[in-house]
């Protein structure tokens, strides 16, 4: 009696019709599947540099903030030391934390070591003046020539560096360690030789004296792999500089291709 009227009741033959699986056509054939994917494909390999780019860009942006932090902490730096004999900061790693604040203004994002590399990146100097290298790793040790070891990393190259300049700088300039020498302590550091090159010129633009404001004291050769410049020895990489005015400027690798031909 009671098991004959469950069964009557409408609404569970109504339930029960509804769970049972329906028949269905597939919603795409294999074919329509594979245009699809095809043309997400396609998509992506369009829009994967676009990215790219976009996000390099953006990097860029955050390279020029932190030079252009620099600049200011320098010429504060050398608002305080006037009458020195090498106003400049012996390290970049020495404005902290006195002008600069962040350790992480020292890192380029484009940079993909984070600083640990130092300012050379593979293809563009390999280990040549790594003794500027503003990085425990210093070849000197961590506290090289007055570095500050608070600062571990950095992506910067600072032309004015206190290392001693292990470049061919006599030949090229012309002059000898009694020129360059400032502070008489027998040794041509890079900041020494960077302010006779600027006020000198060299071989190159026939001893012209540099101007200020294209004459790089911080550069980032970080950006090599995505922007290239034309230059009479054809393409080069492209880097973001500080100059010695204090000025956020682009130049080739080879900077002295903005000042034209000598
Ligand atoms: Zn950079």
């Amino acid at each position: 009696m009671h098991e004959a009227h469950k069964r009557l009741r409408p609404g569970r033959e109504r339930e029960a019709f509804k769970k049972e699986p329906a028949k269905r056509r597939p919603a795409f054939t294999l074919i329509e599947l594979m245009v699809v994917i095809g043309i997400i494909a396609l998509l992506m390999v369009i829009a994967i540099p676009l990215i790219g780019r976009a996000l390099e860009q953006a990097r860029q942006a955050d390279c020029a903030s932190n030079l252009r932090q620099f600049s200011v902490a320098i010429m504060v730096y050398r608002n305080d030391r006037s009458n020195d004999p090498i106003p400049t900061p012996p390290w970049l790693s020495n404005l902290y934390p006195s002008y600069m604040t962040a350790p992480s203004s020292y890192i380029c994002r484009t940079d993909r070591s984070r600083g640990r590399e130092g300012s050379r990146p593979n293809g563009v100097f390999e280990n040549d003046f790594d003794e500027t290298d503003d990085t425990e790793f210093n070849p000197s040790g961590p506290t090289a020539y007055g570095r500050n070891p608070d600062i571990r990393r950095c992506s910067y190259m600072y032309e004015f560096s206190a290392a001693p300049c292990s470049w061919n700088w006599s030949s090229y300039l012309g002059t000898s360690l009694a020129d360059v020498d400032r502070n008489a302590d027998g040794v041509a550091s890079w900041a020494e030789v960077k302010m006779y090159h600027m006020q000198n010129g060299d071989e190159w633009n026939k001893h012209q004296p540099y101007g200020e404001s294209m004459f790089p004291m911080i550069r980032c050769f970080q950006h090599h792999a995505f922007k290239k410049v034309h230059t009479p020895e054809g393409l080069q990489a492209w880097t973001l500089n500080v100059a010695y005015a204090g000025n956020v400027f682009e130049a080739p690798l080879f900077w002295e291709y903005n000042f034209g031909p000598p």
